[in-house]
């Protein structure tokens, strides 16, 4: 908590900040080399009307740049993930140029040329000439804090590090970079504008490499010191453990050797351990294997790699927590979605628990003395949300969910982390409500991961015990003496939706959607999708049977329509606003699901039931409806949610799960036999 606050000065969620100005209309990228033009395309992607001055001292890099973002539009157009005319809005309005002079109107400029601090110090007198006072200035160097880089501008406080992530126009990160020289305004801005732009931004302190790339470059270096002991086709092996992809592999498809020797050398300054290994001086490709290749690697050996990767990975995670440079939950989320590892390394070290952790540690502290240990108890290191932030507005405790990477899916961490909230705010005097809301602008929450329950398919009773731990927020929110308000910034489906109608209210953004598409999977909403739109909202009873036996979703204004959201917005920055006004609402009357029998229309199933395109299992359908029927026939709400885990133990004992199920794990479509 300590450096959360330290680096967020006003919200953990990027989106609540209320910009002084908006979005840029010109903005300049300086460098057309590697990174560049895909900063420059993530930028046109996100905004296209925009203009983009794309900028080199060099011909060559600009003509390979224009191509390569052509390249880019046309296969995002092939893949039906942009509409053609988008595709040409893209590409408008982009000027390659060697002339800094075309930078005067731009609002924002991007640096990313050669990593060489005299270069980039001339570079930015050079923008600072020739741009408006309050043009924003950024550089995306991978090392080199800022004020090495701005402290002698005349005007540093519209200027801070933004550091991208290969492949910059996808990678969701971008750390940007609190340093002394800055104002408020600067870091506040840059957060909110990347987050609006559909990017994951993170704060981080003004220390060499800042946070990933202190992982990343060491995590590479100290491979590169153990081919002393192994092939680098060995080590890739022991580490594909831990990542999709091994160093070496990496540092192939970046070409080689991008600049650890560089990184490395910076980090000197901390202490000769960091010394780059020799032998990136003189290798710019590596032997190595396609990750998942089968390669030997003797039982010893691979305990010797994996201590070292682990040991330097673990070194580096206390460092950073330590000092304050990032906040354990950024650490965490940055290395699953910008480096490639499939649990953060705050996990890893849950997973094998204090006292392998502690081997490790010493082992490695004899190995490689000098680079940093634990400076607090391992329970502290665990101690942080790893998928909500939470903020305070108006004594409102705001519950975002961020898992972008999935669109704020749920799982049990997840859900165990929303309770946990709930249940320390509940009687914090300062704390008049809650709100839940999604990360970024696309999803409050698309559903929950899959998880467990393949195993559980054909044991109802596991099934039910599954859906009604599952159901646990749900089941507190239903008895809070504080009001829950859910705000929709995007997409709720499935399981998402089912933590949202259990919230006291409902706002959302106008293009939010609602779906419960468990039937096209052959199951149903069971932690209460079956019963509790009905007895919230019984006048909505023939949009629901649409919704949950056919998996149709529906329009906000179809669910304002039935009372189902309270409130509107058109704008999105005006959401968390509204759902705060819905608290002071409810706050005397909170809306409590009803206990009585509800009336709702037959449901007659169609002869061949479908999801769009997608035909449905008659088997499943016929269960869903007579669990919805039987669930609103229920005399209490306890007993109708009782009549929705038994449904959903009934359907995962029925072939149509089973066949949806490995249909969706091997992203194949269903075919439902009855
Ligand atoms: P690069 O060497 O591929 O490209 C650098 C480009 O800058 C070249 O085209 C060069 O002609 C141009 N350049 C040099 N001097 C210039 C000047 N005065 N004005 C305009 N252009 C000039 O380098 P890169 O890999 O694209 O990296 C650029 C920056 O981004 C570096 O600071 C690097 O540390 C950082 N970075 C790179 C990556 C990556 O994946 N490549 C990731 C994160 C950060």
């Amino acid at each position: 908590m300590e450096n959360e606050k330290q680096l967020y000065l006003t919200t953990l969620n990027p989106l609540l900040i209320k910009p002084e100005r908006g979005l840029p209309g010109a903005v300049a990228v300086i460098g057309a080399g590697t990174i560049g033009p895909d900063i420059g395309y993530y930028l046109k992607s996100a905004m296209p009307d925009i203009t983009l001055f794309l900028v080199d001292i060099d011909e060559k890099p600009l003509q390979k740049a224009e191509k390569r973002m052509a390249a880019y539009a046309q296969k995002a157009v092939d893949k039906r993930k942009m509409k053609p005319e988008k595709a040409a809005a893209v590409l408008n309005n982009i000027f390659y140029t060697q002339d800094y002079k075309d930078l005067k109107e731009c609002d924002l400029v991007i640096e990313a040329a050669t990593e060489n601090i005299p270069l980039k110090q001339k570079i930015f007198e050079q923008i600072e000439n020739i741009v408006r006072p309050d043009a924003i200035i950024t550089s995306n160097t991978s090392s080199i804090p800022a004020d090495r880089l701005f402290t002698h501008m005349q005007h540093p406080e519209r200027t801070t590090v933004t550091h991208f992530f290969a492949p910059a126009w996808r990678s969701l990160p971008v750390e940007v970079i609190l340093w002394e020289g800055a104002s408020q305004e600067t870091v506040d801005y840059l957060f909110w504008f990347f987050a609006s732009t559909g990017k994951a931004p993170i704060i981080t302190g003004n220390a060499i490499c800042f946070v990933l790339d202190r992982i990343f470059d060491n995590w590479c270096n100290e491979s590169a010191c153990l081919l002393e002991l192994a092939t680098a086709s060995q080590i890739d092996k022991v580490a594909e453990e831990f990542v999709f992809a091994g160093p070496f592999f990496v540092l192939n498809m970046a070409n080689g050797n991008p600049i650890i020797v560089e990184t490395n050398t910076l980090q000197m300054e901390e202490g000769a351990h960091y010394q780059p290994a020799a032998i990136l001086n003189s290798v710019d490709r590596w032997a190595t294997h396609r990750p998942g290749s089968e390669v030997d690697v003797p039982d010893d050996l691979r305990q010797q790699i994996r201590d070292r990767l682990l040991g330097i990975l673990f070194s580096q995670s206390f460092d950073i927590i330590d000092r304050g440079i990032g906040t354990p939950a950024d650490l965490n989320f940055g290395c699953q979605v910008a480096l490639g590892f499939k649990k953060g390394p705050l996990d890893i070290m849950r997973d094998l628990g204090e006292k392998e952790v502690s081997r490790i540690m010493a082992r490695f502290e004899k190995e490689r003395p000098g680079f940093p240990q634990a400076q607090a108890s391992f329970s502290d290191y665990q101690a942080f949300y790893r998928y909500l932030l939470t903020d305070e507005l108006d004594n409102v405790r705001v519950i975002t969910l961020r898992r972008p990477q999935a669109m704020n899916a749920l799982n049990d961490d997840v859900t165990g982390e929303i309770l946990d909230v709930m249940q320390k705010d509940e009687n914090n005097p300062d704390i008049k409500g809650f709100i839940i809301t999604g990360y970024g602008t696309q999803a409050f929450s698309a559903g929950a991961d899959i998880g467990k329950f393949p195993e559980m398919l054909g044991d109802k009773d596991a099934s039910v015990q599954y859906a009604k731990d599952c159901a646990k927020v749900q089941l507190h929110m239903d008895r809070m003496a504080k009001p829950v308000v859910a705000a929709l910034n995007g997409l709720a489906m499935g399981g998402g939706l089912e933590v949202a109608i259990r919230c006291h209210s409902l706002v959302a953004v106008k293009n939010a959607a609602l779906q419960f598409p468990e039937i096209g999977l052959g199951i149903l909403p069971g932690i209460g999708g079956c019963v509790v739109p009905y007895r919230k909202w019984p006048q909505g009873a023939a949009l629901f049977h649409d919704m949950i036996m056919l998996g149709k979703p529906i329009k906000t204004q179809d669910a304002a329509d039935i009372g189902m959201i309270n409130q509107l917005v058109d704008n999105p920055a005006d959401l968390i606003a509204t759902a705060i006004a819905e608290i002071d609402r409810i706050q005397d009357a909170i809306p409590r699901i009803t206990e009585q029998t509800v009336d709702v229309p037959a449901f007659e199933i169609p002869e061949q039931p479908m999801a769009g395109k997608q035909a449905l299992s008659m088997e499943a359908v016929a269960i869903t409806a007579e669990t919805v029927k039987k669930g609103a026939a229920a005399s209490s709400l306890e007993e109708s949610l009782e009549i929705g885990y038994a449904g959903f133990g009934r359907i995962a004992c029925c072939e149509a799960a089973k066949e949806g199920i490995s249909a969706f794990l091997q992203k194949r479509r269903p075919t439902f036999t009855k």
